[in-house]
C-alpha cells in the first residue's frame, strides 16, 4: 500500500489540479477523472468460483468504513467534480443502510449518475426502495440461464431469485437495464448464446466479461479465460452477424453490437485482449477506505487512517486529487503482472 508520504506533490505537479470554474480532476496523463466505484461491503451472499474462494474470509466490520467515514469521503470527492458513481461489492444489497446511503449519494453537488452493480437476488425487496432514493440503472450478474449451472458457479445460487430481481428492476424503472456474465471455460461458456439470445426480445444490453485474475484466484481465471473473440464466434455461428453500435467507440468499458432485428444490444468488456485504459476515467473507494486508483494495480491510498485520526475535508482533499494525480497509465497483464493484494470481492469491478 503507498503511504501517505508517498503522496508529497511530485515536481511537474501543476500548482491547481481542481480547476475552480469547471471543478475537473486529471490524472498527469490528460484524463479526466469523475467517475468513482463504491465497494459498500467485501461480503456477498455468493461465491462466484471466479471471484472469490468458498472458504472466503470476510474482514471484521469494525475495518469497513461506518456510513459517516463513507459520507466524508464522498463529499470530498464530490468537491473534486465527481458526478458518477456505482454501488458495488462484495454484493451492495447486503450492506445495512444501503438504500440511505444511495439517497445520501444521490444529493451530493455534482451527481449526475447513481447505479449499482448486483447479483440481483435481494432486488426483488429493493428495487421500489432504492429507486425512491435516487438509485438510476443497475448492472446485474447472472452468468447462466440452466438452473444446475448457475448453482455450480455461483456454488449456491438459484438463478429464479436473479430473474425476479430483473423484473423488478424493470418494474421499478432501474433502467436501461444492464446484464453481466463472467465467462468460465468448463462452466458456462456455451451459454452465451442463450443469453446473448435474450437481446432479440427485449432492450437489454448483455455484456460479456473476459475473466481477470486476481491474487489466490489467479490460477483458475487464467486457465479458464475465454476470450471475446471466442465469445463472439460462438454467437455468430447461432445467431447472425453483430453488427457494431456507436460506430465502434466503448460504451464505458464495453465495445457493444447489436443482432439483426434484436431490441436490445451486446456488449464486451475485454480487459485482458483489448484493454481500455486511454478512456480511463475512474477510481475505486474500497469497503475498508482505501483509493485504489487502477482495478488491476495494486496502487491505493489508505484514507481510513487520516480519517480516524481526524482529518479535515481538506486534508483529505489534497490527499485524494495528489493520488489521483498518480493514477497509473494502464495495468501490466501482458507483461504478466498479476494484482495480488486483494480478489475482486474487495475491489468490486
Ligand atoms: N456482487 C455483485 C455482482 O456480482 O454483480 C457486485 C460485485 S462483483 C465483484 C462485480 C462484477 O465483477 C460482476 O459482474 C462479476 O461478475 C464481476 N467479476 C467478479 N470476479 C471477476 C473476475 N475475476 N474477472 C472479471 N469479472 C469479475
Ligand atoms: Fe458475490 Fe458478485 Fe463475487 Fe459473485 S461476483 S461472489 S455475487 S461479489
Amino acid at each position: 500500500m503507498l503511504s501517505l508520504t508517498e503522496f508529497a506533490p511530485p515536481a511537474s505537479r501543476p500548482d491547481r489540479l481542481v480547476e475552480p470554474a469547471a471543478t475537473k480532476t486529471y490524472d498527469a496523463f490528460g484524463r479526466h477523472i469523475h467517475y468513482l466505484r463504491v465497494s459498500l461491503t467485501d461480503r456477498c451472499n455468493l461465491r462466484c468460483v471466479y471471484c472469490m474462494p468458498e472458504q472466503m474470509v470476510f474482514r471484521p466490520s469494525e475495518e469497513l468504513l461506518t456510513d459517516h467515514e463513507l459520507f466524508k469521503v464522498l463529499e470530498v470527492m464530490s468537491a473534486l467534480g465527481f458526478d458518477k458513481y456505482r454501488l458495488t461489492g462484495g454484493e451492495p444489497t447486503v450492506r445495512p443502510g444501503l438504500v440511505e446511503i444511495v439517497r445520501h449519494i444521490a444529493s451530493l453537488p455534482n451527481t449526475r449518475e447513481v447505479a449499482m452493480t448486483t447479483n440481483g437476488l435481494k432486488l426483488a425487496r429493493l428495487a421500489q426502495p432504492l429507486k425512491a432514493a435516487g438509485l438510476q440503472r443497475v448492472n446485474i450478474s447472472i452468468d447462466s440461464l440452466n438452473p444446475d449451472k448457475f448453482r455450480r458457479i455461483t456454488r449456491w445460487g438459484d438463478v429464479r431469485d436473479v430473474l425476479a430481481g430483473i423484473e423488478a428492476a424493470e418494474r421499478a424503472g432501474l433502467t436501461p437495464i444492464k446484464l453481466n456474465a463472467v465467462v468460465i471455460r468448463g462452466f458456462n461458456e456455451e451459454d452465451v448464446v442463450p443469453l446473448a439470445r435474450l437481446t432479440l426480445d427485449h432492450e437489454w444490453q448483455f455484456r460479456f466479461i473476459e475473466v481477470m485474475p486476481f491474487a489466490d484466484v489467479a490460477e483458475f481465471q487464467q486457465a479458464s479465460i475465454v476470450t471475446t473473440r471466442e465469445m463472439m464466434t460462438r454467437i455468430e455461428a447461432e445467431l447472425g452477424e453483430l453488427q457494431e453500435e456507436n460506430g465502434g467507440q466503448l460504451d464505458g468499458e464495453a465495445k457493444v453490437y447489436r443482432l439483426p432485428g434484436a431490441r436490445g444490444t451486446i456488449g464486451f468488456i475485454s480487459p485482458v485482449t483489448a484493454p481500455f485504459c486511454a478512456s480511463c476515467n475512474r477510481v475505486r473507494l474500497t469497503a475498508d477506505g482505501t483509493l485504489r486508483l487502477c482495478l488491476l494495480k495494486d496502487g491505493e491510498l489508505d484514507l481510513k487512517t487520516p480519517l480516524r485520526r481526524g482529518a479535515s475535508q481538506d486534508d483529505l482533499l489534497d490527499l485524494i486529487r495528489a493520488a489521483i494525480w498518480r493514477k497509473p497509465w494502464g495495468h501490466d497483464l501482458a507483461h504478466g503482472v498479476i494484482p495480488m493484494n486483494r480478489i475482486m470481492s474487495e475491489i468490486g469491478g
